[in-house]
């Protein structure tokens, strides 16, 4: 069995909550969230730390973070802004050993730092929260849609 979480969650091996997936990236629900929404996206393949990352998968990491952020603040979450995190190496603590970009939805009058955050985390309905960055997603594809057909003659 491979030791990795996150190669297992990949495989189907371990249980996940995914929001969603492509050829080489998987986002799911943080088993610990510090806010109702908070997403992990990792890389299909295995690698430990950046220093172990391909740069340009690296950067699709980053998209996929960019475009989930603007979904949580489509869907239900109505997410004001995100906090977007990616520890690098234990002295940056990370604590699961496959990278991993950290997209956690912040709503205005909040007020939790999101180091404080890593000690408390909150109860969720994963079920209902992934649904509503589904439907976000969703929301952003139709608006991307309708802005591609509003630019053809
Ligand atoms: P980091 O400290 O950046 O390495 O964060 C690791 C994150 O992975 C933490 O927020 C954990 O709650 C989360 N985590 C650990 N195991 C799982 C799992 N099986 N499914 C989902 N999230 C997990
Ligand atoms: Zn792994």
């Amino acid at each position: 069995m491979n030791a990795c979480v996150f190669c297992r969650i990949v495989a189907g091996e371990a249980p996940s909550t995914k929001v969603y997936e492509d050829d080489t990236l998987c986002a799911f629900l943080d088993i610990r969230p510090i806010a109702t929404g908070h997403t992990l996206i990792i890389p299909k393949t295995h690698a430990a730390e950046l220093d172990d990352l391909d740069a340009d998968l690296g950067a699709e990491i980053f998209r996929a973070g960019h475009r989930l952020a603007l979904a949580m603040r489509r869907g239900a979450l109505a997410a004001d802004g995100a906090n977007l995190i990616l520890n690098d190496g234990r002295a940056a603590f990370q604590t699961v050993p496959h990278i991993h970009l950290h997209v956690i939805p912040r709503r205005k009058g909040d007020l939790f730092g999101v180091t404080k955050g890593f000690l408390l985390r909150r109860s969720h309905d994963p079920a209902g929260t992934a649904a509503s960055i589904r439907a976000g997603l969703a929301a952003l594809d139709d608006d991307n849609a309708r802005d591609i057909e509003g630019t053809q003659p």
